[in-house]
């Protein structure tokens, strides 16, 4: 049978090959790390996730490159707010990928990712501008309890 993250990795190597761009055997397995967490990590948890599940050493600094390849390509995307790497939740998706928000769970640590419409988005950026700050990124990280959480009776803890 072939598991659920085998198929993304399918898809994933199709939206490299349409792009013209390798996903050679490392990039892909930092990729597999990243979609095997439950949670965001940082690339020095992904080293070491990577040492545990391949038993070779993949150093910090390449696991920044595989990084930032995937990334470039949105198979994952990072949490500017924290340096974690999360996956891409719409590889399988045949769409245009949106500008994503994402919706960080203090309780689980899961992240959601939702798409924010362009119209919102350039207001935002405009109003923004208007105060004659120059904006460097447009990605918006929210904090809060996820549903799933909620549901488990998790509340919010403000500190
Ligand atoms: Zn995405
Ligand atoms: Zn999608
Ligand atoms: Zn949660």
């Amino acid at each position: 049978m072939i598991s659920d993250i085998d198929k993304t990795l399918e898809h994933a190597q199709q939206i490299c090959t349409q792009q013209g761009v390798r996903l050679t055997e490392k990039r892909r397995r930092v990729l597999q790390v990243v979609l095997e967490s439950a949670e965001p990590l940082s690339a020095y948890q992904i080293a070491d996730n990577y040492r545990d599940h391949y038993g070779k050493t993949l150093s910090v600094m390449s696991v920044y490159r595989m990084l930032n390849f995937l990334k470039d390509n949105e198979l994952v995307h990072r949490l500017e707010t924290t340096n974690q790497y999360l996956p891409c939740s719409h590889i399988r998706c045949q769409h245009d990928h949106e500008v994503p928000q994402f919706l960080i769970c203090d309780n689980c640590k899961g992240v959601d990712e939702v798409g924010i419409r362009k119209e919102i988005l350039n207001e935002l950026s405009a109003n923004i501008k208007d105060t004659g700050f120059t904006l460097a990124r447009q990605q918006l990280e929210f904090r809060g309890i996820c549903s799933a959480c909620q549901r488990a009776g998790a509340t919010l803890k403000l500190n």
